[in-house]
């Protein structure tokens, strides 16, 4: 058994090849386990100056790492995966420890970073090949956008760096990366392992530090040349703000929003029940993807939530590394209250609590616990914004129409589950429904991992996310070398006379 109380060997930022205590400090982050308030795993310095010193750094190595063939290129990352893979369940440790995921869901997002690896690298240099457009005179090659800043959030805190960072790597593009103040043990880790994969000094940066400071230097940073952020539109809409004066940059938002199920007067309700308490309550209702709203038809609204309540009843709210355990705590108190203040507000406003959720005490730990809640929402206002944590808000609807209506009015759907026994009008429906991804029959969760969810939200299945990423960070440019005698049919009137290509320097007058 390991000892998950050991602190963190803190090693400051990772700048042009080298871990480095910032030489000014601008503030600190503390890392708590959420879990166990008492377990801090370390104190981490941040710096506005590492930031200017992780771009120059990354500047620097632009020139070798574009330089490598992209063989060599997978090489690298090849070698992230083995190493990732060597010592798997530490890593699921670590991100149990700082995050509070329980043990289960840590190991499935390591295994889940392991498996993007394999496929980028099957996938992802024939993207980066070039393309012949006319035999040896003219094809379409693509070249790195340049130094590529990566910021996100801590929902996912090694699966979504680790993929953004590879792919930007890949491509050709030296990587500054920040991760999430709540996750930056895990942040630590992946410059550890990024360390080990004998990139060139600078190709990968990581800088330590808070969104407010850190990450908005990071992001209107002018020496960067591209940002992959993903986040919360609120944070998304804040760096957008930031970066009006520079309408050139190519930014990259994947942001969350939650996401919704339909359940039909025809579902098998117990499938519906299971699907949806873990699309729901999955990392605590933090994931982008959790079913935070479901229209139920009405004939089968009071049984849909009696096996509902029955299932969130069963559901084991406690320690990450504790046996049994579905839910863990939020991230953070300030988590915890907001998920407590809009519940109140639900209740409040009259949408009756069919589960009230709220605090959870745990015996012997002190930590960010919640009960799970599901609150019957009775009139229209409560679809704006985004649900915070674990709740469920259920919906009785007067049929189809009634559903898809207040489906497309959610401010953002990211994934939605229709629960039907007829494919069909499951088919029907996906034609009237704007969502990133839609399942039948099964519930939201890991959706966004299979999400591209790029700009206004393109998605597909497999590996989109890093293949629209590939395309967005290696720029194609078109060659062309005209080895024709010269071609009197291109004559322009009025360009002056036509140069000459003939051996004997005779110029040929049209
Ligand atoms: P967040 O928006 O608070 O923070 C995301 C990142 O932005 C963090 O690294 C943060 O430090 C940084 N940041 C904050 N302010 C900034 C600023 N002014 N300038 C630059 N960077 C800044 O998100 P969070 O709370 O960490 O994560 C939860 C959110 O992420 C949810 O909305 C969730 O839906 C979304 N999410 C989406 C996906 C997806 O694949 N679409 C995956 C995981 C999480």
């Amino acid at each position: 058994m390991i000892d998950v109380r050991t602190r963190l060997l803190r090693r400051g930022d990772y700048i042009f090849g080298s871990f480095v205590r910032p030489s000014t400090v601008d503030g600190y982050i503390v890392a708590v386990n959420p879990g166990d308030r008492s377990d801090v795993l370390g104190r981490f310095a941040f710096s506005l100056v590492s930031v200017d010193d992780a771009v120059g750094a990354a500047r620097e190595a632009m020139a070798p790492w574009s330089a490598m063939s992209v063989a060599e290129r997978a090489q690298c990352i090849a070698r992230f995966g083995e190493k990732l893979e060597e010592a798997a369940d530490t890593y699921a440790m670590l991100i149990t420890r700082e995050g509070g995921k329980p043990l289960w869901e840590a190991r499935a997002e390591v295994d889940a970073t392991v498996r993007a690896v394999r496929l980028l690298l099957a996938d992802g240099p024939p993207l980066l090949d070039p393309r012949v457009l006319q035999q040896d005179t003219a094809w379409s090659e693509r070249r790195p956008v340049g130094v590529v800043a990566v910021i996100t959030p801590f929902t996912y805190p090694m699966l979504v760096p680790a993929i953004h960072i590879l792919v930007a790597l890949l491509a050709g593009n030296p990587v500054v990366f920040k991760p999430s103040k709540f996750a930056p043990g895990v942040g630590q880790a992946l410059a550890e392992l990024l360390d080990r994969c004998r990139l060139p000094r600078g190709t990968f940066n990581l800088v330590q530090g808070s969104g407010a400071s850190v990450g908005a230097r990071l992001a209107a940073h002018p020496g960067i040349d591209a940002l992959l952020f993903t986040g919360s539109h609120r944070t998304a809409a804040k760096v957008r703000r930031s970066l009006e004066g520079r309408p050139e940059l190519p930014v990259f938002f994947n942001c969350g929003g939650k996401g919704a199920a339909l359940v039909l007067d025809d579902a098998n309700l117990d499938l519906a029940a299971y699907e949806l308490c873990v699309s729901a309550f999955a990392t605590g209702g933090q994931r982008p993807d959790a079913a935070a709203r479901v229209f139920v038809a009405k004939p089968r609204f009071d049984q849909f939530c009696d096996r509902m309540a029955e299932r969130i009843g069963n559901l084991k709210v406690g320690y990450g590394f504790d046996d049994g355990v579905f839910l863990g705590p939020m991230i953070s108190d300030t988590h915890r209250r907001q998920f407590r203040g809009k519940l109140d507000a639900l209740s409040d406003a009259g949408h009756a609590a069919i589960v009230p959720g709220g605090f959870a005490d745990m015996e012997g730990r002190r930590g960010f616990y919640v009960r799970p809640a599901m609150h019957w929402v009775l009139r229209d206002e409560a679809l704006a914004g985004e649900p915070v944590g674990p709740v469920i808000q259920v919906y009785s609807v007067d049929g189809e129409d009634h559903a898809v209506s207040l489906h497309e009015r959610l401010p953002s759907r990211l994934a939605t589950a229709v629960f039907t026994e007829d494919e069909r009008r499951f088919r029907s429906l996906g034609e009237r429904m704007t969502t990133g991804a839609l399942h039948m029959n099964r519930g939201t969760s890991g959706a966004a991992l299979r999400l591209a969810s790029v700009g206004r939200g393109q998605s597909s299945n497999g590996l989109p996310g890093a293949t629209e990423l590939i395309r967005f960070l290696a720029i194609p440019r078109a060659v062309v070398i005209d080895r024709r005698e010269y071609d009197r049919s291109r004559y322009v009137p009025g360009a002056g006379p036509l140069p000459s290509l003939n051996d004997d320097g005779e110029t040929i007058m049209s």
